[in-house]
């Protein structure tokens, strides 16, 4: 089983080794096959617990296939397909509906796949369909994913008019050569028209930024740091190429172009690189790997910035008390006590959706987890120590956060617990360390499951960045 040392006496890397993923959603459960027709499941939901609440409706079409890409998508075939699972989201939330009722929602996101590739119409269809099922009274935000190419006025128009808040797209790279290599087909100058159109549109903007990949220089990172700053979205998301979900093209075109896949080692010094360097343009962390311009009306003092966040990972990312519901393919739904799968095929799903009539759900995962809000901590940057049930918390996760109090990594502030600057280069190894060992079992075994043939092993030291004890210590 994977496991790590946290290393009290080193000064700045605190752990022996690193996790090479950059996030999961905790509980990771064991998951059941599931037939039901929804009234035992949601007889099954602690419903009464439930504190705040995120929709998720998820699109799996995208016109091009990124091959470093991980999430659940689809090539883009028709104008029709598109329709038709449109008018799948909209039954499954009416047919959703009868079991949870017409509940207050707090954040909606509707992610993918390319979401930007629905027509104005069927974006007002999804808005509708929202706004009859769910009590819209105390939303706070309402993301839309975008893809730079498929983005138009009109598009953008229609997203407002549902009532989005916060558009987010991927930029992941403004360097030529990782451009071609992971068949990201829009020019550098698309982007920059994207951006601009967005951000004059919207107040709240998100661009993601991919770092770490195989033969990529501090100098080429500098670049894109200093590329995405000036297309001026209110938060960027800096993130870690995940080698063990990318797809086997994108290591086919590695090999092809006689690139070294850089070690975790390397990747903590781009992690802190950049870090570096987004402070200096005035830049703080929001959440494991989000970082927001400078406010001068929010709390910088700390490592960690309060505003503004995004609300849907924090709830994600959140306690056991915050529910998720999914809509569309291989979208998940948490509750407290509940985690629900749905069908990861589009086909299949559309066909249960409305051939059947039937709830779309075909795994389920049953377990409380009291420790939720504590695992996931590190993520969020805090802790509100209120909104935690202590005395259900399991003892490994007590002494797993102690550990990381002495070992500078957390602070206790009082009513709450604060992630250090080194908490926060480490916030994935954290997670796993405050993890029960039943779920460090879980995700030792789904890394062993992508390691495909033993290709990247051995990139998770970190020793060789670590300072001699006697210095440490001095
Ligand atoms: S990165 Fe975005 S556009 Fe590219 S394949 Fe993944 S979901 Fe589609």
């Amino acid at each position: 089983m994977f496991d790590l040392r946290i290393l009290r006496d080193q000064p700045t890397i605190k752990f022996d080794r690193q996790l090479p993923v950059f996030n999961w959603p905790h509980p990771f459960s064991r998951l059941e096959s599931c037939v039901d027709d929804g009234r035992h499941i949601y007889a099954d939901r602690h419903e009464a617990l439930v504190r705040r609440r995120a929709v998720y409706l998820h699109v799996p079409f995208c016109e091009t296939i990124c091959n470093f890409c991980p999430f659940g998508r689809e090539r883009y075939t028709s104008a029709a397909t598109v329709e038709k699972y449109v008018d799948a989201l909209v039954q499954e939330i009416s047919l959703k509906q009868r079991f949870i009722g017409r509940c207050e929602v707090d954040a909606i996101a509707v992610g993918g796949g390319t979401p930007s590739l629905l027509a104005p119409d069927q974006i007002a269809r999804i808005g509708t369909a929202l706004a009859q099922a769910f009590d819209l009274g105390r939303l706070r935000e309402f993301t839309f994913e975008a893809e730079v190419k498929s983005v138009s006025q009109q598009k953008l128009q229609a997203m407002r008019d549902i009532g989005v808040n916060r558009v987010s797209f991927g930029v992941q790279t403004f360097s030529d050569r990782y451009r071609e290599l992971f068949s990201l087909d829009a020019h550098a100058r698309q982007v920059r028209a994207a951006a601009a159109m967005i951000t004059s549109m919207f107040d709240h903007t998100n661009a993601d930024l991919l770092y770490g990949m195989a033969g990529q220089e501090l100098g080429e990172l500098d670049d894109d740091i200093a590329a995405i700053t000036e297309l001026g979205t209110t938060t960027l998301d800096v993130y870690p190429i995940n080698n063990l979900s990318a797809t086997s093209a994108m290591h086919r075109a590695i090999r092809r172009a006689g690139l070294g896949y850089l070690p975790e080692a390397a990747r903590v010094r781009f992690r802190m690189h950049a870090e570096e360097r987004l402070r200096g343009l005035g830049y703080s962390p929001i959440s494991g790997y989000g970082f927001a311009r400078t406010d001068s009306r929010a709390d910088v003092a700390g490592p960690v910035q309060e505003t503004p966040t995004f609300l849907y990972h924090d709830l994600v990312y959140g306690h056991e008390d915050d529910e998720i519901i999914g809509y569309g393919s291989s979208a998940m739904s948490r509750s407290p006590g509940v985690s629900l799968c749905n069908i990861d095929n589009r086909r299949a799903y559309v066909e249960t959706v409305i051939g059947k009539k039937s709830l779309p759900h075909d795994r389920i995962g049953r377990c409380r987890s009291p420790e939720r809000g504590v695992v996931t901590f590190p993520f969020r940057g805090e802790l509100d120590k209120a909104r935690v049930p202590w005395h259900q918390v399991p003892d490994e996760t007590l002494n797993a956060l102690r550990e990381a109090i002495d070992a500078d990594l957390v602070t206790d502030e009082g009513e709450r617990y604060v992630l250090t600057r080194h908490g926060w280069l480490f916030y994935v190894n954290l997670m796993f360390h405050l993890m029960p060992a039943s779920g460090k079992q879980l995700i030792s075994q789904k890394m062993e499951e992508m390691e495909h043939g033993g290709r990247l092993t051995g990139i998770t030291d970190l020793t060789n960045l670590m300072v001699p004890t006697e210095v440490a210590t001095r």
